[in-house]
């Protein structure tokens, strides 16, 4: 039982990559936490070292219906429940939409009902293909609506557009996060993101698959790195969107030679066709994390790297292939 000081998180998508280090976090913090997931795309061997914690509990629920808890009083929701992955939420559309509009508001409602403060995993997606570089939170973003990774984003700005409203007519407490491309242990081997592709590939010999000609950039930021960003951020004051996020830029092709040289794979690289609306260039500027949070990243890629090869070569050891679950 919580006692009358300790403060109860709840973490929407808690069986998730990003849900389950954030528990980890909030319970490390002294907090109780009450995950809850349908997962769709999680796994509940990500919070397997939680069993018998009693600080703890697990609700198997999908947050686009209405979510029901008997505590009178929460003091955080972190929104995190929604499909991540390109491949995810590509064969997903219509739950990732339903999470991002109907699972926001629900979660928002809640949070209203029990006076607690809102975080919104929000995405660097609201700035679709940018054309402004590196990406300010004053940018409004280049978004295709209705092209494939309209689902993913729309649902995120509308989730935006949800949290502000929230704040300015019901004057509550609430925080957004742009998350940007973020890795580490606990992503799932076949989710179809490039970490955890390139990784998987190399792991096994195959050839490593670059989409387009591999000039599109990206950031990648440490997981722990991440989390400690949204920790310090749900404990602010601050209420505008706040990228988090490693501004060290590579192209995918330099990613794909880096993951070549670490593993010493005798894999090749076989070049497929771009998808549509693929970002051509993504990197945070994270000014205003470090101005108000007084946050920035601190793990070298080379390092963060070589933890999450060697959480793969676990996972592909032990034949945890990163399937979705069939719900
Ligand atoms: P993930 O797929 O590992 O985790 C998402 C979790 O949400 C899963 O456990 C899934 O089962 C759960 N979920 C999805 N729909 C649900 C629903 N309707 N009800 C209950 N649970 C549901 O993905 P992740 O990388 O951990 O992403 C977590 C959050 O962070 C997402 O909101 C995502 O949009 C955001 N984000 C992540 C990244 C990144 O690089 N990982 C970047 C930007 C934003
Ligand atoms: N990508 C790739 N090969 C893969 C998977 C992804 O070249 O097997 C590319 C993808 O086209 C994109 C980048 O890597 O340009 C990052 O993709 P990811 O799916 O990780 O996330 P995104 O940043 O696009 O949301």
């Amino acid at each position: 039982m919580a006692s009358n000081s300790q403060k109860i998180s709840v973490v929407t998508g808690g069986a998730g990559f990003l849900g389950s280090h954030l528990t980890d976090r909030l319970l490390a913090e002294g907090h109780r936490v009450i995950a809850i997931d349908n997962l769709i795309t999680g796994n509940l061997k990500n919070i397997g070292h939680l069993a018998g914690n009693q600080n703890f509990s697990f609700i198997k629920h999908n947050v686009s219906n209405y979510i029901f808890l008997p505590e009178e009083k929460l003091d955080y929701v972190f929104h995190f429940a929604s499909p991540a992955s390109p491949i995810d939420y590509l064969e997903l559309p219509i739950p990732t939409l339903k999470v991002g509009a109907l699972g926001t508001h629900n979660t928002l409602g809640l949070a209203k009902a029990k006076r607690a403060t809102f975080i919104l995993a929000s995405t660097s997606e609201c700035y679709g293909d940018p054309l402004v570089h590196p990406q300010k939170e004053d940018y409004w973003g280049n978004v295709n609506p209705i092209g494939p990774r309209g689902v993913y984003d729309e649902a995120k700005r509308f989730a935006e557009a949800m949290t502000m409203a929230y704040h300015r007519y019901h004057d509550m407490d609430t925080k957004i996060v742009r998350i940007f491309n973020t890795y580490g242990p606990r992503m799932r081997l076949r989710d179809g993101r490039v970490v955890p592709a390139f990784i998987g590939q190399a792991l096994s010999g195959t050839p490593l698959t670059i989409f387009g000609d591999g000039s599109q950039t990206r950031s990648f930021c440490f997981v722990s790195d991440l989390i400690d960003g949204i920790f310090r951020l749900a404990m602010s004051e601050f209420h505008e969107p706040v990228n988090i996020g490693n501004p060290r830029e590579m192209t995918i092709k330099q990613f794909a030679e880096e993951i070549l040289r670490i593993t010493g794979t005798k894999s090749k690289i076989e070049y497929k066709p771009l998808p549509i609306d693929d970002p051509k260039v993504r990197q945070p500027d994270i000014g205003r994390a470090k101005k108000i949070l007084g946050w920035e990243p601190r793990v070298p890629f080379e390092e963060g790297i070589v933890q999450t090869i060697d959480y793969f070569r676990g996972c592909l050891e032990r034949g945890e292939l990163g399937e979705r679950s069939k719900i």
